[in-house]
Order: structure tokens, then C-alpha cells, then sequence
């Protein structure tokens, strides 16, 4: 993949981003756009398009980037309270980075899972 896709360049160090956590296979950094007081992405550095790609192609590595996942509500003092873990997939779960990431959302209450707001 590489130079078309945002989060290989940022994996990179082609895009800036802030790095929050880094291991050799995963990294973690803040949304650019958070949707609660704390929104960290975690992405595999491998590029795999989204969480069923992943899942099915490289578990351990999936298994990897749930580790990170959890490293980052640590740090971030969500283990207490709780936080949210989303994998958006495809057009119908609203994914817009084709780059596999999990976001790590929390530092208040996040409402109901969903929107009742379906079609
Ligand atoms: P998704 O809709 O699940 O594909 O999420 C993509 C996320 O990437 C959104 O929450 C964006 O705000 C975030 N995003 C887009 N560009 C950047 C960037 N350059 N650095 C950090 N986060 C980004
Ligand atoms: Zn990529």
C-alpha cells in the first residue's frame, strides 16, 4: 500500500500525527478530529484494510493491536470508568480510512451505542 494510503504515511513519519504509544508492530495516535475527551486510533503498522481483513489474515497481529488498545485506556485513565473500543468496517459501518484502526474513545459517558437512527 504505502504512499496512498493516510495511515501507512503517518506509520511512516510521512503525515504528522501524535503518537501516543508505539510497539514494534502497532502504533497509537490521536484522531485529528476527536469525538470524546479522549480518541486515540491504534493501527497495525502492516497495512490491512479493515478489522476483517486483519482478523482473518493475521490474528496474533490483531491480537497486537487489542494489547495496544488496552495499553492506551490504561495510560489514559479509562479503566476505571470504561471506555468504548470500535472498529468501523466498510461503507455500512461508516469507515473512511481504509487502514485497519481501532478507536479507544472515552473520558465521559458515550451515550448509547448507537443512534437509533436506522433506515
Ligand atoms: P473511520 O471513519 O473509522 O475510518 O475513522 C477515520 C478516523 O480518522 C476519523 O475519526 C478521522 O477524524 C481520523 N483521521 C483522519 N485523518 C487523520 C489524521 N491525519 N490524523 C489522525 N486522525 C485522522
Ligand atoms: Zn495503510
Amino acid at each position: 500500500m504505502g504512499s496512498d494510503c493516510l495511515f501507512c504515511r503517518i506509520v511512516a513519519g510521512e503525515i504528522p500525527a501524535t503518537v501516543v504509544r508505539e510497539t514494534p508492530t502497532t502504533l497509537a495516535f490521536r484522531d485529528i478530529d476527536p469525538k470524546a475527551p479522549v480518541h486515540v486510533l491504534v493501527v497495525p503498522k502492516e497495512h490491512y484494510a479493515d478489522v476483517a481483513t486483519l482478523g482473518q489474515g493475521d490474528p496474533a497481529l490483531a491480537g497486537e493491536v487489542l494489547a495496544t488498545a488496552a495499553a492506551v485506556a490504561e495510560d489514559e485513565g479509562l479503566l476505571g470508568d470504561g471506555f468504548r473500543l470500535m472498529f468501523n468496517t466498510g461503507a455500512y459501518g461508516g469507515q473512511e480510512v481504509f487502514h485497519v484502526h481501532a478507536h479507544v474513545l472515552g473520558g465521559a459517558p458515550l451515550g448509547p451505542m448507537l443512534a437509533r437512527n436506522l433506515g
